[in-house]
């Protein structure tokens, strides 16, 4: 059994489809000075074919999934209009008198190392789409067609080194019952579109290219992660009383998804998704919530080697308000800095750390790049149910001048007439421990407060949330940190306004009871999680919550506190058991 990365939940059992798309490796031929311009325009052709190629596939898969993946091709061609690239390439042919597949190629692959060294994953998980574009460009140029998984003729499970977003799109659903490839993320594109497709899906195995050959029989387990080769008759069957299970499972959910998250005695709870990039609405409106309660911006700075202009977020803001609306959208100011970086702001590294120049404080520094941001989310206001929050506030003056900034932008708006909405709130998340023992003041200066725990719990323990070492440490329910959940809770209410919490501790259904028990308003969280919480929010009433929330606070342990919430959660919701084990997350 090979164990790898749970990119898309499920099971597939089936024949092995060995896919080895061509490699990138073209000779290099030196041109002469009139061969120079003609280089040039084979470039152009290519691009404009490899555009047409990427908006057929771009309409394929809008008409397939609406408002899903399909925005993926949109980046790609993105890549092509991309100045930087277009110029490197015509210096490439024009200076260093490089045939145009070869300079396409050099480009295409300087980017390509430059990007796969960041060490957030997200961005140089952008490699495998330059990737993709530049091959395409290449076949173009070359005249090759190239191999694609839309014309199997059998049901297969297709296993690869890597899967392209395109490869992905083009595959025929009814053909491709689940896939496993060699390298791969739970955040690529492909991961995404496997979950988006529900495709069930196993990536990051390292090895598996060499250890399948097209024609053995293998089980994907997409919700474990892993894959088994040529097992034996009895793991077999075994597999489809687990596929039978994980289907019954997936219709469940679907019962859920239109009924509301109140309790047993109707108290309601407001349930939301978090984003980083749009293409995951489409999941957290699947998973039945309605609105979003994070979006993580930062993505749509660091997915790309510069700084989005004011038009570009202005597009994806508008795009994810409107597909929420009339539901709410949040949409956090950037939070740059700490564990996530963009190579074109150039952060000394110590001024950078998990304490340092980071989130509202950067902004607050570079008006340059808070203002667009600004414009741009107010500019969408008009187009949902758009509210604003501003990450590690620490104190009452840096949420006082996040405003006035704020205010600044809209008289711009409104000099320009320009339309926002007058009414949009602005929140403060609630994540550094300051924070917390003046929420009574910041409350009344905030619409609301969203509690992000990842934070919150590092700074409040001081155990760093990456660090391996202390991981031991990292304890979501350690009495300290609960007493600053309800300390913040507190102080909002006491002030009248709603608070939410975003960080992770939202998505575990175990902890819901106490959460909900200690007065949050609203929980948002990684979409898949949504149906679990709010089952479990539809199973008890708040009196139930309310006292258990209560003995919480008699414990002084973190794993005493544990083992009552888990037990208790289990006597009650037996059900629960089965479930869990059914979606590891
Ligand atoms: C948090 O800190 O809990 C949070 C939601 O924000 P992020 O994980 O993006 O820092
Ligand atoms: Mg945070």
């Amino acid at each position: 059994m090979s164990q790898g990365i749970a990119a898309s939940p499920g099971v597939a059992i089936g024949r092995a489809f060995l896919f080895r798309p061509e490699e990138l490796d073209i000779p290099r031929r030196t041109i002469g000075d009139s061969e120079t311009e003609k280089e040039v325009a084979r470039f152009h052709f290519a691009l404009d074919k490899t555009r047409q190629q990427l908006e057929e596939i771009r309409s394929k898969s809008e008409k397939e999934a609406p408002g899903g993946y399909a925005r993926i091709f949109k980046a790609y061609i993105m890549i092509l209009e991309d100045p930087m690239f277009l110029d490197e390439v015509h210096n490439e042919i024009q200076n260093s008198k490089s045939n145009v597949e070869y300079a396409v190629m050099k480009v295409s692959n300087a980017l390509i190392e430059l990007i796969s060294k960041l060490e957030n994953e997200y961005v140089s998980e952008r490699a495998v789409d330059i990737h993709d574009v530049a091959r395409r460009v290449i076949n173009n140029l070359l005249g090759k067609e190239r191999v694609n998984l839309s014309s199997l003729a059998n049901e297969v499970i297709v296993i690869a080194h890597d899967l392209s977003p395109s490869d992905t799109a083009l595959m025929n659903k009814n053909k491709v019952v689940g896939f496993a490839t060699d390298v791969g993320s739970r955040t690529s594109h492909t991961s995404i579109m496997a979950r988006a497709l529900e495709i069930p899906a196993v990536v990051g195995l390292g090895n598996i290219t060499q250890l399948v050959k097209t024609g053995d029989l293998v089980i994907i387990d997409g919700t474990h992660g892993q894959v088994l080769i040529n097992p034996d008759e009895e793991v077999i069957q075994d597999y489809i009383i687990q596929q039978t299970e994980f289907l019954e499972f997936e219709k469940s959910l679907d019962v859920l998804r239109d009924l509301p998250a109140i309790t047993l005695d109707n108290y309601s709870i407001e349930l939301a998704g978090n984003i980083e990039i749009p293409e995951e609405i489409e999941s957290v409106l699947r998973h039945g919530a309605k609105g979003v309660g994070l979006y993580r911006t930062e993505f749509l700075y660091i997915r790309k080697q510069i700084m989005p202009s004011e038009d570009e977020q202005f597009e994806f803001y508008k795009e994810a308000a409107q597909a929420v609306a009339p539901n709410p959208i949040i949409i956090r100011t950037l939070d740059l800095g700490g564990d996530k970086f963009a190579s074109y702001l150039t952060f000394n590294d110590d001024a950078n750390s998990i304490m340092g120049l980071r989130a509202i404080r950067l902004c607050l520094q570079r008006p340059d790049i808070f203002i667009p941001q600004l414009r741009a989310i107010l500019r969408a206001s008009v187009y949902g149910n758009v509210k604003i929050m501003f990450p590690m506030i620490s104190g009452i003056g840096e949420l006082r001048q996040a405003k006035v900034v704020l205010e600044k932008v809209k008289m711009e708006l409104l000099d320009q007439k320009i339309p926002y909405d007058p009414n949009l709130e602005v929140g403060a998340m609630i994540e550094v421990p300051s924070a917390v023992m003046i929420a009574d003041m910041l409350a009344k200066e905030c619409d609301f407060f969203s509690i992000g725990t990842n934070d919150l719990i590092q700074y409040a323990l001081a155990v760093h949330r990456v660090n391996e070492e202390i991981a031991y440490l990292y304890e979501p329910l350690h009495p300290a940190v609960l007493r600053f959940i309800k300390h913040a809770i507190d102080a909002a209410h006491n002030a009248g306004i709603w608070i939410g919490m975003c960080g992770e501790m939202a998505s575990d259904p175990i902890i819901t009871p106490i959460l909900i028990g200690m007065g949050l308003d609203e929980l948002s969280m990684s979409p898949t999680s949504v149906p679990e919480v709010k089952k479990l929010i539809r199973s008890l009433t708040i009196k139930e919550a309310r006292e258990m929330a209560e003995k919480v606070f008699s414990f002084s342990t973190a794993s005493e506190v544990e083992d009552y919430v888990y037990s208790e959660t289990m006597k009650r919701f037996p059900e629960l058991t089965a479930w869990i084990s059914l979606r590891s997350h």
